[in-house]
């Protein structure tokens, strides 16, 4: 499977309270995903495993050429800085990623008290372009004045990515992958 960390390089993501730079929150969720998931015997490619800028077709190509089952693609969300109020986990696909995102949001939701904003279908590039079932996780708000304090740490992080792992793990039962 493909894990894809966002953004990176000369692309910080998201920027929240404090400098908060969503490149650098979804970086260690998403290498700790798949350490867990290799740890587990699962084949895991990443798009990219350090601060390096990689191009939205480059992410998609990465998984079609690997003819991987599975891609995971990790972000974190941000409204305007004056909306700390809005917080919470959503994760998103496009066509036949919806068994996966539901997998990945529940197994969150169970793990981690955190605000639920759903499942939900949408037109992002890495999910139309990629040709297994895809997901996108929205961690949380880098904005929000719950979830960023909590992004900062890696004890949250390491939870997430743990749950995040649990989810795919799930999926990959659930299909016999
Ligand atoms: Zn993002």
């Amino acid at each position: 499977m493909t894990i894809d960390p966002g953004h990176g390089g000369r692309d910080p993501g998201a920027i929240g309270i404090g400098g908060l730079r969503e490149k650098d929150v979804i970086l260690p969720i998403s290498r700790e995903v798949a350490s867990i998931l290799q740890r587990q015997g699962v084949q895991v490619q990443m798009t990219r495993v350090d601060d390096r800028y990689v191009t939205l077709a480059g992410r998609a190509q990465m998984a079609n050429r690997a003819r991987s089952q599975i891609f995971v693609s990790i972000h974190a969300n941000a409204i305007s800085l004056s909306r700390p109020d809005v917080n919470g986990v959503e994760t998103y696909y496009y066509s036949s990623g919806r068994q996966l995102a539901q997998a990945i949001q529940g197994s969150i939701l169970r793990s981690i008290s955190i605000r639920n904003r759903g499942v939900k279908r949408a037109r992002f590039y890495v999910l139309r372009y990629t040709a297994m079932p895809s997901a996108l996780v929205e961690v949380g708000f880098v904005t929000g004045r719950d979830d960023a304090p909590r992004l900062r740490t890696a004890a949250f992080r390491s939870q997430m990515a743990e749950a995040i792992a649990r989810g795919i793990l799930e999926y990959i039962q659930w299909r016999r992958l």
